[in-house]
């Protein structure tokens, strides 16, 4: 038996303790799974049309709740309030959207001789999703919402930092008329409460948001298990600018596409590839527009950049930006909080540190390159491969390099990523499977293949 402990969750622009809440042991998971299992059994036998309405119910009770779970992002994540507010719409979105695939989510009838053969989609049982910390709600509802419309139980496990959007989100289920333990949210630490639900016979599958790490220690216990997985990693995106592009709005756009969430963005654009007749040029745009960036009380309706997440997460990226680099720096408060400016790397060699991991904070590097074939090796030399842009008027060009960039999200003359109707997720270390978009109810079902013989 473990011994009981309780989190807790810390405004990271404040530092001042928000909420304690009690943290799961592997018994916790235990029951909470049992549980799941027996409420599954009865949803997934419930009429489609009768899941839907209540996904739609439930959609409806998080609209009425925006601004509370808005804030509550705020509070525990450091976010800004339009970014949190956005967030608490793509919960609503997503499962509104998850509520109509529950009946087109259907299987085929394929051609034999003798008989009839039928292909069922099952879902999968009970479902455990572990998010990370830096879009708690969002991620959370990208497993969860599919999962429960495929006909499945979610047993959540949120990161210890930021339990309590997730909390809320399962109030709100019950209060919208989700059947009691279908959808349950037990916080704790990671390697006590999320290694329980990654080692439970009980969990059909997992979906795990988080670091390429702790990804591969929970791919390598679903391999024992032949457990099904689905990871979503770490990134370290190219944000490539050729010269023909529109150099004015590539560098307006560029300073946000790094430092929306303070850099904790698995899709941010942190590495800054421009071709070299326009280098000069960016770098004189881009200086000013990211010293403009307004950091400060994430509450604040004008504060683009919070504080990043903890004082550990904080360390990590100092250790990053060592005094020997040249750099451009915007502002940020002082203490307490945990603030770091925005911050631009320069003169770095393309193998540093610092321009091939995931600092995971307001830091991006920007490198010159020559031609095309320079600009795809220079993007293709990460062990990542989650997102990237491409700034470029020429369409062939726009093409080629899409074609030739190894990344499962790319924008062209945007760095827009994320839309719960199209797909998501990584090429390399930064992920297995994909999640959002047409598919991802399928994702969450096994295929049966039924012959029925007409010979009999
Ligand atoms: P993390 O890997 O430390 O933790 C993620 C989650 O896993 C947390 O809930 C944590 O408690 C849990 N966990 C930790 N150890 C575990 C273990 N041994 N067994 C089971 N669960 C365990 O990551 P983080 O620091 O919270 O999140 C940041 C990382 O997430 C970054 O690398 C970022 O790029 C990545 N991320 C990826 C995406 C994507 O969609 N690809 C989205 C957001 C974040």
């Amino acid at each position: 038996m473990s011994q009981p402990y309780a989190l807790d969750v810390l405004n990271p622009a404040t530092e001042e303790v928000v909420a304690t809440v009690p943290g799961a042991d592997a018994a916790d998971v235990d029951a909470a799974v049992g549980r799941a299992a027996r409420a599954q059994r009865a949803w997934a036998a419930a009429a489609p049309a009768d899941r839907a309405r209540l996904l739609r119910r439930f959609a409806a009770v998080v609209d009425d709740h925006i601004e509370e779970l808005a804030l509550l992002e705020v509070r525990e994540a450091g976010h800004t309030i339009g970014n949190a507010r956005w967030e608490a719409g793509n919960v609503r979105d997503l499962l509104d959207y998850s509520a109509g695939g529950v009946e087109r989510l259907t299987g085929r009838q394929i051609p034999v001789p003798g008989g009839i053969d039928l292909t069922l989609l099952e879902p999968l049982g009970v479902v455990g999703v572990i998010a990370p910390w830096n879009f708690p709600m969002p991620i959370a509802a990208w497993g969860a919402a599919p999962a429960l419309a495929a006909g499945n139980a979610v047993v959540l496990k949120p990161a210890e930092t930021t339990p309590l959007t997730a909390l809320r989100l399962a109030e709100l289920a019950l209060e919208a008329g989700l059947p009691e333990h279908l959808f349950q949210v037990l916080p704790g630490y990671g390697a006590v409460a999320g290694d329980a639900l990654v080692r439970h016979p009980g969990v059909a599958k997992i979906v795990f948001t988080g670091s390429t790490r702790v990804g591969k220690q929970i791919m390598a216990l679903c391999a024992e298990r032949v457990k099904r997985v689905t990871l979503e990693l770490g990134g370290k995106s190219p944000n490539i600018v050729f010269a023909d592009a529109d150099v004015e709005a590539a560098a307006a756009a560029a300073p946000m596409a790094f430092l929306d969430n303070s850099g904790q963005d698995c899709c941010a654009r942190t590495r800054i590839l421009v071709q070299r007749p326009v280098y000069d040029a960016f770098l004189d745009r881009l200086a000013p527009a990211l010293k403009s960036v307004v950091v400060g009380d994430p509450a604040d309706e004008a504060t683009q950049m919070g504080p990043l997440i903890s004082r550990a997460q904080l360390d990590r990226v100092r250790a990053y930006v060592t005094d020997d680099l040249a750099t451009v720096r915007g502002s940020a408060p002082d203490g307490p909080g945990f603030w770091f400016p925005p911050t631009l790397v320069t003169g770095v060699a393309p193998e540093a540190p610092v321009a091939t991991e995931e600092v995971f904070g307001p830091v991006a590097v920007v490198l010159p390159f020559d031609d095309e074939d320079d600009a795809v090796r220079l993007a293709n030399a990460t062990e990542y491969g989650l997102s990237g842009s491409i700034w470029t008027r020429d369409v062939g060009r726009a093409l080629r390099v899409s074609g030739a960039v190894a990344a499962g999200n790319l924008s062209v003359n945007s760095h827009s990523s994320v839309r719960y109707w199209t797909p998501f997720g990584g090429y390399g270390q930064s992920g297995l499977g994909r999640e959002l978009g047409p598919d991802a109810l399928t994702a969450f079902t096994e295929t049966k293949n039924v012959f029925i013989s007409t010979e009999a």
